[in-house]
């Protein structure tokens, strides 16, 4: 399934998400995507599927209006929240909003919102 350059909800995808880029963790095709709101967030091949399917109004979060929906851009002392990227299952089965980052030191990690916005040191694991 190519879906490079479609419209689904208010996402357009981009082109594919590269795994080694992006941090993933899944073997599952995933893709860039650019919302109506300016912001990019990466979605899974079934993710978009399902949403073309069965019309979903697919968004970057920005239609939630939770605090951990508009984090990309945003820095944290030395690091800087990239992209929306796939969700973290916490261990009660909850999705967590996530967030590809880099940190000045160059290393790259997916961390979620929460964790993000609650630290009160630096959340760069590479960083004393
Ligand atoms: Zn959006
Ligand atoms: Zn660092």
């Amino acid at each position: 399934m190519i879906f490079k350059n479609k419209k689904i909800g208010l996402l357009t995808v981009l082109g594919i998400a590269e795994q080694s880029t992006y941090r993933l963790e899944t073997r599952t095709k995933c893709w860039v995507s650019k919302c109506q709101c300016g912001s990019k967030v990466i979605k899974t091949n079934v993710d978009l599927k399902e949403a073309e399917q069965r019309g979903i109004k697919e968004h970057c979060g920005c239609l939630h209006k939770s605090k951990y929906d508009s984090l990309a851009g945003l820095k944290f002392f030395s690091v800087t929240a990239i992209i929306r990227t796939l969700p973290i299952t916490d261990n009660a089965g909850k999705k967590k909003a996530t967030y590809f980052c880099k940190c000045d030191c160059g290393y790259e990690f997916n961390r979620d919102a929460a964790n993000l916005l609650g630290h009160i040191k630096n959340p760069c694991p590479k960083c004393p």
